[in-house]
């Protein structure tokens, strides 16, 4: 009988965990190695972990939207029967205040024109699907196919899906280089390190946990925002996660939270409900999001030409760690298993993107 491909994963991110186990899936004999504690203090764990293809429409080739779309699928079919626990599939809802109103009529002129993807909600259709927005928004725009996972929670249910499959999360500093010599293959899923990659950079994002027991969505809003994509994000026991900034300033991965970010999420929470103002504060944080230039994710394959053997990257996923990793983890599982692309590898090849910067050229 053929021996199992080891694999070692470095990183047990959302990324590394999510290749972890869709390798471990195909049959093979995987290694996690995660510096941290587990569950690590890293941009995986504090992330908003919404599923929102159609949110990033504006700064995403569609090719992305349709990824976005697949790993939707993907999570839920990953997450089986602990689905429940962990996903919320009750679409996204778009608002913005009046002087917001703008952006909030320009994004709907980049969502496909005819279809069931999305709609305007007004006046008692909006009041049906989050009655305690109705009262002080007259319009929104409805994306039923979003979704949006408990970061935290998937990242324990992961987990322990690998166990259960005998791969287990090693608490060690790796080295790519040493880890070579003993696996089949090297899957680096270190996120943001500086300097792992030529142009990978870090971007900020800050998040707050709020508590309000007066407070009631049935899915998360996002505020239009001059600056960036604000969520609030309902999660169990009258928690909202409140996020997230974008600062292009890695030298603050320190995890904390500036005092203008932290006034701006509060307040944003504030104007969607007056009793934001009696939430209490549970928790800021931040944490560095790994981003290539373009912003879109990329795996990288050094094979050396041998089928059997090699190490690849996945990093850059910038703020879709969650909607895209799923889908990258099929890629790198396939290639591992197979030696070939799948149909949705190019989206990772770097390639795409510069295709699309000839187009536009
Ligand atoms: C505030 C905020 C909100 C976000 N919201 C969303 C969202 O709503 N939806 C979404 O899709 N994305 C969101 N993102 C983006 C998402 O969090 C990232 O894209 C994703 O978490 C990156 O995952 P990763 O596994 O590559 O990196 P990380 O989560 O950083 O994990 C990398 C891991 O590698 C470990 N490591 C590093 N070096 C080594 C080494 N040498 N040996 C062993 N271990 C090592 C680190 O300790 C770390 O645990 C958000 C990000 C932030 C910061």
């Amino acid at each position: 009988m053929k021996a199992k491909k080891t694999v070692a994963v470095i990183g047990a991110g959302i990324v590394g965990l999510n290749t972890a186990y869709k390798s471990a899936r195909e049959g093979m004999d995987v290694t996690i190695f995660e510096m941290q504690d587990f569950p690590p203090a890293n941009a995986s764990a504090i992330a908003g972990g919404m599923l929102a293809p159609f949110s990033e429409i504006e700064v995403m080739p569609l090719k992305f939207v349709q990824a976005g779309l697949k790993g939707i699928s993907f999570w839920k079919e990953n997450l089986g029967s602990e689905q429940g626990k962990a996903m919320q599939n009750t679409g996204s809802l778009f608002i913005a205040h009046p002087e917001d109103k703008h952006m909030l009529e320009r994004f709907a002129q980049h969502m496909p024109a005819a279809s069931d993807d999305w709609q305007w909600v007004e006046g008692e259709a909006l009041a049906e699907i989050e009655p305690m927005v109705a009262g002080r928004f007259t319009r929104g725009l409805y994306i039923p196919s979003e979704a949006n996972v408990h970061p935290l929670v998937v990242m324990d249910i992961l987990a322990k899906k690998l166990k259960d499959m005998g791969a287990n999360i090693i608490q060690k500093e790796a080295d790519p280089k040493e880890l070579e010599k003993d696996f089949d293959w090297v899957i680096d899923c270190r996120g943001w390190v500086d300097g792992i990659d030529d142009d990978l950079r870090g971007v900020k994002g800050e998040i707050i946990l709020l508590e309000n027991k007066e407070f009631k969505l049935s899915r998360p809003v996002r505020m239009m925002h001059p600056r960036y994509p604000l969520y609030i994000i309902p999660r169990p026991n009258n928690v909202f996660a409140v996020g997230a900034s974008a600062i292009e300033n890695a030298d603050e991965d320190d995890g904390l939270v500036f005092l203008r970010s932290a006034m701006e999420l509060m307040s944003a929470a504030y104007s969607l409900h007056p009793s934001f103002g009696d939430a209490k504060v549970l928790d800021m944080s931040s944490a560095i999001r790994p981003s290539y230039m373009d912003n879109l994710p990329r795996i990288n394959i050094n094979d050396n030409g041998e089928a059997e053997r090699g190490y690849i990257r996945c990093n850059g996923t910038f703020r879709h760690g969650y909607m895209l990793s799923p889908v990258m983890a099929g890629c790198v599982s396939h290639y591992i298993a197979t030696g070939e692309q799948n149909e949705d590898f190019s989206l990772f090849s770097g390639q795409y993107n510069f295709h699309i910067a000839d187009e536009a050229a």
